[in-house]
């Protein structure tokens, strides 16, 4: 039988993961199956979906936009990095029949900024701006670089207060921040889905060697111009940091690790007409 995955979310019908994990497959010389799974927005719903999914035999499972916190109730055991940010996003079959829980989020952005820097973390000061769910993914793996400090900043600043006590971080409101301080700032917000940018002075970006947007587009998106036109020296959008942490679902599924540079040149080769 064909190993069966899929991506469970709603909406679903924009999403990438099927086109990039059967890139993946080519690359193993495997046969698989990946499919989008638009499920109903009730937690009892999304859980029944996802297991009935597994007792079918599925292999893998990814969970985006809105279920990634049922999908943390609904796993008998959590990964690291599952635990500290309380949301999965890749679930795994175990022989028991049970299910473990992982989220890949936090790797796929360490890893594809450290290309983008072609260095380590290691010493940087990262500014992070948002405190939703992807900015409380990424806390977790950011902290294990060895940054020299992360600074979380959010549009409502009780709620990087909430994101900072949890991690023991600083927080603070958009307009509080340092000008000429950060290496690396990091755009979690989805203000971009709008066009907008975070409300932030240009200042911020004085020092700033890599002003990186979670967002992703076939184009540059308005956070990295405004980047750029602040000063930052060089600006990513979020496209790799989409495909390494498929790849590293991926990796957790067969065991096989999938040449993710390859497959992000792949996709900035044939960009969907909506915009990548
Ligand atoms: P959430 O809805 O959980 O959080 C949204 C965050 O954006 C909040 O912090 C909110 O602030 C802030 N925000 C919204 N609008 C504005 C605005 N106009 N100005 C400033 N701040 C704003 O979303 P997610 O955390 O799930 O997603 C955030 C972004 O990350 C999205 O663009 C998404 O596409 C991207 N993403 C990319 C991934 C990738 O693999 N590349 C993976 C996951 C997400 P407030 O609390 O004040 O409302």
């Amino acid at each position: 039988m064909i190993a069966q995955y899929a991506v469970f979310g709603n909406p679903i019908a924009h999403s990438r993961s099927p086109q990039i994990h059967r890139l993946f497959a080519t690359q193993e010389g495997a046969n698989i199956s990946y499919r989008r799974i638009l499920a109903d927005r009730q937690r009892n719903a999304f859980a029944d979906a996802v297991r009935g999914f597994f007792a079918s035999g599925a292999g893998g499972a990814n969970i985006t936009v809105p279920f990634k916190e049922y999908a943390f109730d609904l796993a008998d055991e959590h990964s690291e990095q599952a635990q500290a940010s309380g949301a999965v996003n890749t679930l795994i079959p175990l022989p028991n029949g049970g299910l473990r829980g992982d989220n890949t989020d936090g790797a796929g952005l360490v890893c594809d900024l450290q290309t983008h820097l072609q260095t380590s973390l290691r010493g940087k000061r990262l500014l992070l701006l948002g405190a939703g769910g992807a900015a409380r993914g990424a806390v977790c793996a950011l902290l294990d670089t060895g940054l020299a400090e992360l600074v979380v900043a959010n549009r409502s600043a009780d709620k990087a207060q909430v994101l900072a006590r949890r991690f023991g971080i600083a927080a603070t409101g958009f307009h509080a921040l340092p000008p000429n301080y950060f290496d690396v700032v990091v755009n979690a917000t989805s203000a971009g889905l709008n066009g907008e940018v975070p409300d932030i002075c240009p200042a911020v970006f004085g020092q700033c060697v890599l002003g990186y947007d979670m967002l992703y587009a076939s184009d540059k998106t308005a956070f990295m111009r405004f980047a750029a036109a602040s000063g930052a020296t060089a600006t990513a959008d979020g496209l790799g940091m989409l495909v390494r942490q498929a790849a590293e679902s991926y990796r957790l599924w067969r065991g096989f690790t999938p040449d993710a540079d390859a497959v992000i040149t792949a996709l900035r080769r044939r960009p969907r007409k909506e915009g990548l």
